[in-house]
């Protein structure tokens, strides 16, 4: 006997997004539906191009429809990333669906390390990605990215944001000298912050907007914060007990913002050695364990590598997603996770109806 569309339909509810708990029809990711006897054609659209679990959603639609008795099922799988409905109150960078905050209680932690490969790690996904360094205290993108001594370009009043590996970025270490330190207070951060990254630059339509935060919970951040349309933020936490300290003080500064923490990220977890033994520095598991005690998600461990070092002093962040793999393991890893719970946070976001042909 030949399928209905309603056959179809109600097979499709059973399916659930194994990340967001809610079938793929309630959450409007069935586009399209075409029934032709027993044959089957479906368009599905993922809440993001670095889903974690589209096998997982392809196989389930398979065998649902299997199950009602389809002979041949055809599958489009496309992404469309969700915006933050919350964040778009703001007038401020409206060509970006989701703007990403970046933290650490402290310096040195990593936080310019994770923003930089989970901006270049979204867009290896086929995200449209920006990144904007907003660490005026020590601009460390200059050199990750290997804009050193490239200045800035403008289109008439605007800056253009570097196009570079595959991102777009803006780097304070472009406006201003390198080795001269910026003296800024919260009122004089906030202005300077908005014409420098909103006003003034010409960002492209973005997914993902990447913001590495000066470091800290001091009136910079603070001010960055209240000013950016945030769908959330990140903390970057080394695993010992005196940063953790710090990287709980920064999850209680974005909470009090109401800005929603999308997870915890531990960096230098343990320290792997050219022969691939493993070696615990500073107490491997500690920011995990924080995250949960806090009821925040854990977004993944990047272990010490050498090679994430060397290739963050060359500029070439690519290499870290290409060579060593665990060290690509892991950063894929983070960024799922981060793409997983930026569309979690992004549900309620209204979607175009469907189409049933
Ligand atoms: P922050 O932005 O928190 O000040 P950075 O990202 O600038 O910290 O990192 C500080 C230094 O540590 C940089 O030289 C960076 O390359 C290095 N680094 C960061 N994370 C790792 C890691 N997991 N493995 C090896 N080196 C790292």
């Amino acid at each position: 006997m030949d399928l209905t569309q309603e056959q179809v339909m109600s097979a499709l509810k059973t399916v659930n997004d194994p990340e967001l708990f809610k079938d793929i029809v309630a959450l409007n990711m069935v586009k399209e539906v075409r029934v032709d006897g027993r044959k089957v054609w479906v368009h599905v659209e993922l809440t993001t191009p670095a889903c974690p679990l589209k096998d997982v959603i392809k196989k389930d639609v398979e065998e649902a429809l299997k199950k009602i008795g389809a002979e041949q099922v055809d599958l489009e799988l496309s992404a469309k990333t969700r915006g933050a409905a919350i964040a778009r109150n703001s007038n401020l960078l409206p060509q970006v669906k989701n703007v990403i905050a970046v933290g650490a209680g402290k310096g040195g932690v990593g936080k310019s390390t994770v923003s930089v490969n989970l901006a270049v790690g979204l867009a290896r996904s086929g995200a449209q990605v920006g990144l904007m360094d907003g660490d005026i205290y020590g601009p460390s993108m200059p050199t990750m990215l290997g804009l050193r001594g490239v200045p800035a370009r403008a289109r008439g009043p605007k800056i253009m944001p570097h196009n570079v590996h595959g991102i777009h970025a803006i780097t304070i270490g472009s406006l201003v000298e390198q080795d001269k330190p910026l003296i800024w207070r919260g009122p004089m951060a906030h202005g300077a912050f908005k014409q420098l990254f909103a006003d003034n630059t010409d960002w492209p339509e973005l997914d993902y907007l990447v913001v590495d935060l000066p470091p800290g919970t001091g009136d910079v951040p603070l001010t960055l914060c209240q000013l950016l349309p945030l769908t959330g933020a990140v903390v970057v936490a080394t695993p010992q007990q005196v940063a953790l300290d710090d990287a709980i003080r920064a999850a209680r500064m974005f909470l009090q913002l109401e800005t929603p923490v999308l997870g915890v990220v531990e960096n230098m977890s343990y320290f792997v050695a050219p022969d691939g033994t493993e070696h615990d520095i500073f107490g491997r598991g500690g920011a995990e364990r924080a995250a949960q005690s806090l009821g925040l998600p854990f977004l993944g461990s990047i272990p010490m590598f050498t090679e994430l070092r060397i290739n963050s002093d060359a500029g070439n962040p690519h290499a870290n997603f290409t060579g060593n793999p665990k060290l690509s393991a892991a950063l894929e890893s983070m960024v799922r996770n981060l793409a997983g719970q930026v569309s979690l946070r992004n549900l309620s976001t209204p979607t175009p109806e469907l189409t049933v042909s």
